[in-house]
Parts: structure tokens; sequence; C-alpha cells
């Protein structure tokens, strides 16, 4: 899981500016998250080399009269929860505020790195207003303009040398990991806790064993994975449980570190936008999908095909990645519920298959040779010779005689062919033509 940069502080100090100019030189990557993207909020760096997730505290609404207890509260503790380094932005125009104080106790006694950061010291004659800030009892700060950029330099680099993931080694490494995401009350700590409370004996609860993630090691069967930032683990009532960034946030980081997504949704509700942007998520990042169609039990006059016309509903709804697995099931009832475990480490096992290549050019160059890419501007694309990548999901060379050629309907049916030859249910597959 990557580093976590938070930047803290009161409103106007300067954290959007920081936080743009760090995201400079790379696309925000939830961009298809809403609530985040929009705001670009959260968004992936690096110095040095080293890559880290910067969040973007503020800018949400302040709704109250008191500054403190409303949204700096949120920010602070979602910086506590959530983040390996914060970067305290204080702003030398204004001086040291008593807001100022209260924010760095609170950070202080979270036992978190805390990089005490003054803003707007545009020019040398900011530096000496700026040593106002020794009040605040340090030892020391960094000066910078986030405006121009400079002394970020050295900010950056002391933060990233000071990552602790750098030795850090993960104890699930080679233990599939699966997340449970969905929408609020759909059913996941119900989901997540009949797991567990089935398996009560030979479970194993580890929290903690990373900085701020809670993963539980399930072991049943010949089955086991662990379940990363399960629901049912964590009911630490926060103030900033009720913010729509936090959970997406959370659920983008355990995606991040999933190889198989789980997406439940509420049989009464449907699949709506936010479980497509976990869709979208989890396709991005190129992780397994299965979705769970939790509370079946309340559906009333079930037909023969009510199972097929839903699944159809929702496969409408996603695009053309629609060779996932859909179960329906009932957490509370415990109905499907090893099925639906079964289910996600099949498709876990199917994202790390490998075909050889003798076998995939045996099967596909005559599929291309029956069907080749249709001719451009009277020339013929000529499909010579294909592999896997070695990567951690499917992903596809074919080499050719001019890729640029092949256009994005003929991908689609090479990938239709990957899926219905060799069969990756559940899994998003990467197609790369290249020159030979
Ligand atoms: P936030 O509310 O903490 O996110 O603050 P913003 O990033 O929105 O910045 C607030 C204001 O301060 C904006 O008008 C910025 O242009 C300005 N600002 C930000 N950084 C600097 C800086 O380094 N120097 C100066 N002079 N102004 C800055
Ligand atoms: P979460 O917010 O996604 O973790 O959802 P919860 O597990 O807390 O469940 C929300 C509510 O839905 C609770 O009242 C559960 O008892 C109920 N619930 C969960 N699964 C089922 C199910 O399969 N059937 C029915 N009828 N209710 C369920």
């Amino acid at each position: 899981m990557s580093n976590l940069v938070a930047i803290v502080g009161r409103p106007n100090v300067g954290k959007s500016t920081l936080f743009n100019r760090l995201l400079e030189r790379r696309e925000a990557i939830v961009d298809s998250v809403s609530g985040v993207t929009r705001d670009r909020h959260y968004g992936k760096s690096d110095w040095n080399g080293v890559e880290f997730t910067v969040i973007d505290t503020g800018g949400y609404e302040i709704n109250t009269e008191d500054i403190f207890q409303g949204e700096i509260s949120k920010q602070v503790q979602l910086a506590i929860d959530e983040a390996t380094s914060v970067i305290f932005m204080l702003n030398v125009q204004e001086g040291l505020t008593d807001t100022d104080y209260e924010i760095f106790e609170k950070l202080r006694r979270a036992n978190k790195k805390v990089y005490v950061t003054i803003n707007k010291v545009d020019s040398s004659r900011d530096e000496l207003p700026a040593t106002e800030f020794y009040q605040l009892g340090i030892d020391k700060y960094y000066t910078l303009s986030s405006a121009t950029g400079s002394g970020t330099g050295e900010l950056l680099d002391d933060l990233v040398n000071d990552f602790p993931t750098n030795e850090y080694k993960d104890p699930f490494e080679d233990l599939p990991k699966i997340t449970i995401a969905g929408r609020p009350n759909v059913g996941k700590s119900t989901l997540t806790n009949a797991l567990l409370d089935a398996e009560r004996n030979i479970v194993t609860d580890i929290a903690g064993t990373t900085r701020d993630s809670i993963k539980t090691l399930y072991n049943k069967f010949g089955h086991e994975f662990v379940l990363v930032d399960t629901a049912g683990m964590r009911r630490k009532a926060k103030v900033s449980e009720d913010l729509e960034f936090y959970s997406v946030m959370r659920a983008v980081r355990s995606i991040e570190y999933s190889d198989v997504v789980i997406i439940m949704i509420d049989a009464s509700q449907g699949w709506e936008s936010q479980d497509m942007n976990i869709f979208g998520l989890a396709q991005k990042n190129r992780k397994g999908v299965v979705i769970l169609v939790n509370k079946w039990d309340l559906v009333e006059d079930k037909q023969t095909n009510t199972m097929k016309d839903y699944e159809a509903k929702i496969k409408d709804k996603i695009g053309y990645f629609t060779d996932i697995p859909v179960l329906f099931i009932s957490a509370l009832n415990k109905q499907r519920i090893l099925k639906a475990v079964e289910v996600a480490m099949a498709v876990y096992e199917v994202r790390k298959k490998k075909i050889k290549t003798s076998k995939l050019n045996e099967i596909m160059l005559p599929i291309f040779e029956k069907t080749p890419p249709p001719a451009l501007k009277g020339k013929y694309v000529k499909i010579k010779y294909c592999v896997q990548l070695p990567t951690p999901s499917p992903q596809f060379v074919f080499f050719c005689n001019l890729p640029q050629y092949v256009k994005e309907a003929y991908k689609r049916f090479t990938e239709n062919q990957l899926r219905k030859q060799f069969g990756f249910t559940g899994v998003p597959i990467e197609i790369y033509f290249r020159q030979k």
C-alpha cells in the first residue's frame, strides 16, 4: 500500500495550491470517482522515484460556527487515521493563530510524522517573520511558497526519506487479498461477520499489522485469503465517517491492495452510479471482480427468470467488460456465502493464469487468419505472433505489421476470443498490438 501524505491546516493557508503542484505531473488517479475527482482531492505524486499518495483534506463546506469542531477536526482525524505523514501547513502572512495551536496539539498526540510547513514564504524577506512559528515548541520547520514551488524540494526530500514502508514487508504478500466494497448498508459487515462467525475457531484477527488498515486472515476448506479493510471489523464511530470522501478514499486504497474486489449491492436498490465508480476503479487497477446481489431473501415473487433478468440489467449498465460472475446471496441468512467465497477464489486463480506461448499462438493465430482486422486504406494487418506478459493480471501483446490500423472494435473481438478460448471470467484483460 502506498504511502499517504495528508495536507492539513486552516482554510486559505495554501493546501490546495501545494496539492495541485504535487500532482502537476500526474493525473489524478481517481478521475472517475465522484466527489473526489471533481475536486481533485486525492492523487498520486512521486519524488526521487518514490511514489506516494497525497490527500488534500481541505475544501469541504464549513457548516459550523466553530471552525475547529467542524471541518478542521475532520481533516485532522482523517490525517491521523489514514496518513503515513502529515504536512501541517501554516501561513506566514497571517502568523500563528489559536486554531493552529489546536490543530498542532491534536497532531502531536497522534504519534504521526508531522512536517510543520510555513507557506507563502515567497521571498527571503518572509523568512524572519516565519521564526514566530518556533513558538509551537518545534525544532524544525520548512518554509515554502506553494505558489512558486520554492522550498518544496527540501520538504519532499525529508518526507520520502522518512517513509516507513521502504523496509515494510507485507506479511500477507503471497496470500489472495479480497475486499468487499459497496455502498453503506448493503450488507458488507453482515457478510464479513457471517464468514468470520462461521470460522470462529480458526480465524486470526490481525488488527493494525500495517499502520493504517485492518486485514483479517480467513482460512477454511483449503481457502486461505485476506479480507482487506473489512467493514465489520471497524466499528470506530468517527466524525469522519460521514465524509463521503473518507469512505471513497478507503475504498480506493483497499482496492489498490486487493487482488479481487467483491462489489456488493442491495437487491432492492440495484446497480447505481457509485457501484459503477467502484467497478471502474477495480477495472482500471486490473483487479478481479465479483458482483454480489445481497438481501435476495427480501425479493418477493421470484420467478424462474428473476435472477437472469436482474443480472442482465446490471450488465447492461456496466459497459463492455461483462464477463463477470454475479451471485445472489443473503448475508443475513448465510445463503450462498461460501459459494461467494469460492467464486472469488476462482477469480483470483484466473487472474494469475498464464497461457503458454505455444498454446496461445496455436489457438489465436488461426482465429486471426479466419477473421483478420478489416483492411484500412488498402492495407492489410497481419498478426504474426502473440505472448502473455508476466504481469500480475492478464496482459497480451499481439505482434503485427501495422498496429496503428487495429481499431478498438478488433481489440474487443480479440479480447472476447481470449475469454472464450481460455476463460478469464471476472478478470480485466489488457491487450496491446505492437509492431513486429
Ligand atoms: P487552502 O484553502 O488551504 O487549500 O488554500 P489555497 O491553496 O486555496 O490558497 C489560498 C490562497 O492563498 C489562494 O489565493 C492562493 O493563490 C494563495 N496562495 C497559496 N500559496 C501561496 C504562496 O505560496 N504564496 C502566496 N503569496 N499566496 C499563496
Ligand atoms: P454495510 O454498511 O454494508 O456493512 O451493511 P450492514 O452489514 O451493516 O447491513 C445493513 C443492514 O442490512 C443491517 O440491518 C443488516 O441486518 C441488513 N442486511 C444485511 N444483509 C442482509 C440480507 O442478506 N438480508 C436482509 N434482509 N437484510 C440484510
